[in-house]
């Protein structure tokens, strides 16, 4: 994969080649990363270190968007080849990454504990020492470049994105969606909204997408799964789909086998909007490609639904 502006895309190989992402981003012999993966990650992490020409000590910083075990689970292993590295956290995240057990607890109760043990491998706590927490507007430098933390939550409330001047690119975590490079065609990127448990609130979530296009971005780097151009596009199909995906949702919300139901007519949406995207995608890639994020969407939108009752 290309580098643009020293920003390195690593498959962490987390499910399936081209699902899970993490960059590194060097500056003048320093590096950062943003993600991590999981445990399972590491030696494709480190691999590209060096490939960069970096040595792990030169990696300055490890920032995670937020601590859904995809993105940051790894974190603590990781940490532990870094011996300079700090790692740049929400501040509703801090504390899990330090202290894990209840991180472990709530994925265990969306996935299940032999998912947990087979995808995730082992969670490491961070030192609270080495934890730098960052409020909305938070700078990280790196050799000088700046990296601005800016608070998105609406996928989760642990969620911020990172703001890089140099590439006037956002690494946006989950909260700009999930687009699979296999679903590519000439009308460009195919982009969906992500509503995994058990955080998902949509209006923050619009506000959040709003916040990301208002300094007019040239590339979105997302961790599911690379470098996305024409954000405007994107981002115009991504409220479209929140609002439907919340309709759909609100009519569900009585059904009995709403679970069921609540798949169904997510497929059913996802498909439609890749058909009027591109007619050379076929049906069965678009669910195949899609299918955990529709059975997470499903169970996330659930919960908002049971939330939103309360
Ligand atoms: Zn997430």
């Amino acid at each position: 994969m290309s580098v643009d502006h020293g920003i390195h895309t690593i498959d962490t190989a987390f499910q399936r080649d081209h699902f899970d992402a993490a960059y590194l981003i060097v500056q003048d012999g320093r590096g950062a990363f943003v993600d991590c993966g999981t445990s399972h990650s590491l030696p494709n992490l480190l691999a590209c270190v060096q490939r960069a020409g970096l040595q792990p000590a030169d990696v300055d910083w490890l920032i995670v968007t937020h601590v859904h075990l995809d993105h940051a689970g790894g974190a603590g292993a990781l940490m532990q080849h870094l011996p300079n590295a700090r790692l740049v956290v929400h501040p509703r995240g801090a504390q899990h990454m330090i202290d894990p057990t209840r991180l472990i607890a709530g994925a265990t109760a969306v996935y299940g504990e032999a998912e947990i043990a087979r995808s995730y491998g082992q969670i490491v706590p961070v030192p609270a020492e080495r934890v730098v927490v960052a409020d909305d507007g938070h700078c990280v430098l790196l050799a000088g470049r700046e990296l601005l933390c800016i608070d998105t939550p609406g996928h989760a409330r642990h969620h911020f994105c990172v703001w890089d001047q140099a590439s006037r690119s956002w690494f946006t975590g989950d909260t700009f969606g999930l687009s699979y490079r296999e679903l590519d065609g000439d009308a460009g990127a195919f982009i969906i909204p992500t509503s995994s448990p058990v955080q998902f609130e949509p209006e923050a979530l619009h506000a959040s997408i709003d916040r990301l296009m208002a300094r007019n971005p040239q590339a979105m780097y997302l961790t599911h799964y690379g470098r996305v151009e024409g954000t405007a596009r994107l981002a115009g199909d991504l409220h479209e789909q929140i609002d439907a995906m919340v309709a759909i949702a609100r009519q569900c919300a009585d059904l009995p086998e709403r679970h069921r139901v609540l798949v169904e007519a997510l497929s059913a949406l996802y498909v439609a909007r890749a058909r009027k995207h591109d007619r050379t995608l076929a049906d069965a890639e678009v669910l195949r490609a899609l299918d955990m994020d529709i059975e997470l969407n499903a169970q996330g939108l659930a919960c908002w639904l049971d939330r939103d009752k309360r």
